[in-house]
């Protein structure tokens, strides 16, 4: 079966989708230089998956790192996960997220030119999209100047890829943009481990669950929706896990740029995943309104067809599974990995 490098395999999407591969009989090869992740993760992902799976520390930006596993191994296709991802920090310190982004991204796809592996997946984001002209979003829905550095360096290595793949017609480029993946495993090993307060709405929910923090603030509630409050395509970890599966089986065997969306179709408010939360927890969660957040776009829903249409693939948890599972994971874990 096809060796798979998973960069920023330690982090989120990436651990779960190691699980995926090796569920599916692929062997997958983790690369992350921990900036965003904790080695403790690895006798999770082992635990779970009843081995190990290997691991080499490096940065995606230095060559020689990178080099180093397609020396020792064929690899045969790759899923790009590593990265910085918060927008706030994007904000702050640009050039970093450049350096790591897309020109660790530039690093990456020289190697595998040099290695002669084709096949790259990426992990984009609906933020391409920038603020929707009309929902649900399809692959074809225009793609923007992003609003955040973060953003820009998706919509830059987006770019870049294709790009490759025109000069080189051989190369099969996957872009997965995702919606807004939350949930855990369900063992309960593995989940959503954000260093410091959270940005995200669903790490702040499982945060207040616990009684970590102590209250929601809701960004806005005199948004142009029926409860005023933003909504957003969530999506469990899993379902996206089992998406680059997918993906890849297809990726393997078809050169070109395949882009896919990556959500379920549905929209949720902020409050429907307040409402979703308190169910889950058996108690009202701790909320109160709070002024809007700078650059949040009001709505953001996927259409997922092309996704099911050519690679078979939907997304079946529901949103009760994504609250269970989130809380399970937190309940289990209230600091996250331990060091
Ligand atoms: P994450 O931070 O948990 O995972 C990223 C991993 O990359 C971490 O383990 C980190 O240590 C590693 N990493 C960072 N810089 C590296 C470097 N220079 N060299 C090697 N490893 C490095 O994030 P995630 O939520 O799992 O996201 C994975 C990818 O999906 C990212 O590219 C992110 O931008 C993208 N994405 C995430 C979301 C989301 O909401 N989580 C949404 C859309 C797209
Ligand atoms: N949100 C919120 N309080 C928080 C974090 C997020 O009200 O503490 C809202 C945010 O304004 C947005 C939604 O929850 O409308 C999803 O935010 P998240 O950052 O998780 O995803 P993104 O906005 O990047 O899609």
């Amino acid at each position: 079966m096809a060796t798979i490098l998973v960069t920023g395999g330690a982090g989120y999407i990436g651990s779960h989708t190691v699980i995926e591969l090796v569920k599916a009989g692929y062997e997958p090869i983790i690369f992350d230089n921990f900036s965003n992740a904790k080695p403790a993760v690895l006798a999770r992902i082992k635990q779970i998956c009843g081995r190990s799976v290997p691991f080499y520390a490096g940065d995606i930006r230095v060559y020689e790192q990178l080099a180093q596993v397609f020396k020792n191994h064929k690899i045969d296709g790759v899923i790009h996960f590593a990265g910085l991802k918060a927008v706030g920090e994007s904000v702050k310190k640009p050039l970093e997220y450049y350096d790591v982004n897309v020109n660790g991204s530039r690093v990456l796809l020289q190697v595998m030119s040099d290695f002669g592996c084709k096949n790259f997946i990426f992990s984009s984001s609906a933020t391409v999209y920038g603020e929707p002209d009309a929902v649900p979003l399809t692959e074809d829905s225009p793609v923007k100047r992003a609003n955040c550095p973060y953003g820009q360096t998706k919509v830059d290595v987006e770019y870049m890829a294709q790009e490759l793949q025109i000069a080189h017609p051989e190369f099969s480029i996957t872009l997965l943009r995702y919606f807004n993946p939350v949930g855990a495993h369900e063992s309960g090993l593995i989940g959503e481990d954000p260093r410091g307060i959270p940005n995200n709405l669903m790490p702040y929910l499982t945060q207040v669950a616990v009684g970590r923090l102590e209250c929601l603030s809701i960004f806005g509630n005199d948004y142009p929706t029926p409860d005023g409050t933003c909504i957003r395509d969530y999506i469990h970890v899993v379902d996206l896990a089992v998406g680059h599966v997918a993906a890849l089986k297809h990726c393997l065997d078809n050169a070109g740029v395949h882009i896919y969306n990556l959500g379920t179709g549905n929209g949720y408010s902020v409050l429907d995943m307040v409402k979703a939360f308190s169910k889950a927890i058996g108690r009202e969660l701790p909320h109160k309104f709070a002024p809007r957040r700078a650059g949040d776009v009001v709505s953001c829903y996927a259409d997922p067809a092309k996704a099911k249409n050519e690679l078979g693939w939907v997304a079946t948890h529901t949103l009760d599974d994504m609250t269970r599972d989130a809380y399970n994971w937190q309940k289990n874990n209230p600091n996250g990995y331990e060091d």
